[in-house]
């Protein structure tokens, strides 16, 4: 029975040590990418890509343009969903 913990423990070791060199690798990728976006592009990370200038208001009857930052419509006060321009490509 101890010859099997110890097997169990033995085989445990590399796995972990390869989970935490994956997420040692992932980390200091993340922080790099951190890094150089806000060097090079002078904007906060983590950021959705391909932000329009203006945000268009989804509702029918309003359709209004709010800023790129904004989370709900300055008119109306519905949700700003960023879809709509996708959409309407
Ligand atoms: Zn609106």
């Amino acid at each position: 029975m101890l010859a099997v913990g110890i097997f169990l423990f033995v085989l445990f070791i590399p796995v972990a040590a390869v989970l935490i060199l994956v997420w040692a690798v992932w980390a200091v990728f993340s922080f790099v990418r951190w890094i150089v976006s806000r060097i090079l592009l002078g904007k906060p990370w983590p950021q959705t890509e391909q932000i329009p200038v203006a945000r268009r208001c989804a509702r029918s009857r309003c359709h209004a343009d709010n800023p790129s930052h904004a989370r709900f419509c300055r008119r109306c006060g519905q949700p700003v969903v960023q879809q709509f321009v996708l959409r309407a490509a």
